[in-house]
């Protein structure tokens, strides 16, 4: 609507902000993702984003992770390229600016731990391409709330509620809280996507969108890990980031509530939502 910023996404909204598919592209076409995720005993946030990415269009998926997560990686996602960080357990060690990839998802279960905090600021400092941050990420960035400043244009924050009450010390929920988002989004030139029931997708511009789609379901262990797989998918299929924001954001969505039409909201798992991204896709496109 012209006479407020607010809009309520639905499915033929978002069904035209896709581009075509080109018929004749190979992998290069359609971009790599890269994935900076899990630390040693939480696999599974890598694993989850990198099959969620890989079910949403990209050429090719990378997947930095600590040393010991090799097999169960290399095992559990055959698709993935796996660039190892060279520590055992956590990400300590930034991607040399020699490895190509067109999008940059970093977060999942990485950890909170000092090594992996510098390795996140130097991993900021140098990334050229665009940029998704979730999970802990965000919770390193909470402690040290001056990198706000210098996150480049157009990255794509994904906080859940307590992430985002630790970025913004906002304690409040409902139209509070909104404001607090839709401030940030504006101030730092951000995409801010707060999680929840309605997802509120906050651009630089003031408009905010709402989700139509999931369902409570979702909200079980690893549910996000899989939003940001999508999301970054659609940045190295070179979606402009407040368009990859709203598709992944809805399809993501639908993915859940297409598993829990089969298998109820108790039920659902984050793994149901990556085998459902498929239906998700069909289902719009
Ligand atoms: P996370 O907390 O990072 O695992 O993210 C949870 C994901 O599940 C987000 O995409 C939320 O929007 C979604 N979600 C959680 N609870 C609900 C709910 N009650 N209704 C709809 N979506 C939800
Ligand atoms: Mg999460």
């Amino acid at each position: 609507s012209t006479s407020t910023p607010y809009e309520y996404i639905e499915a033929d909204y978002i069904r035209e902000l896709f581009k075509p598919r080109v018929n004749s592209g190979n992998k290069g076409t359609f971009g790599t993702a890269m994935i900076v995720a899990g630390q040693y005993g939480m696999a599974g946030a890598a694993l989850l984003a990198g099959s969620a990415c890989l079910r949403s269009g990209c050429g090719k998926v990378m997947v930095h992770t600590p040393l010991l997560n090799n097999n169960i990686i290399q095992i559990g996602l055959p698709e993935a390229i796996i660039h190892h960080d060279y520590n055992e357990k956590r990400f300590c060690n930034p991607i040399s600016s020699d490895t190509r990839f067109d999008a940059i998802c970093i977060g999942p279960g990485i950890g909170t731990h000092t090594d992996t905090s510098r390795a996140l600021y130097d991993q900021i400092r140098r990334t050229r391409c665009p940029l998704v941050l979730d999970a802990d990420a965000l919770n390193i960035i909470a402690r040290n709330k001056e990198w706000l400043d210098f996150l480049p244009a157009k990255t794509i924050i994904t906080p859940h509620p307590l992430e985002f009450q630790r970025l913004t010390d906002c304690k409040n929920d409902g139209y509070s809280r909104l404001k607090v988002a839709q401030e940030l989004s504006e101030s730092h030139e951000l995409i801010v996507i707060l999680k929840g029931h309605h997802t509120a997708i906050c651009l630089p511009d003031g408009r905010v969108y709402f989700n139509s789609t999931g369902n409570s379901g979702m909200a079980t262990a690893g549910s996000g890990d899989v939003l940001s797989g999508i999301i970054v998918s659609l940045l190295a299929q070179h979606y402009q980031p407040s368009v990859a924001a709203l598709i992944a954001v809805f399809l993501h969505g639908k993915a859940g509530d297409l598993a829990s039409s089969t298998l109820g909201e108790y039920s659902i798992t984050a793994s149901d939502i990556v085998n459902n991204i498929s239906n998700s896709f069909r289902d719009l496109l």
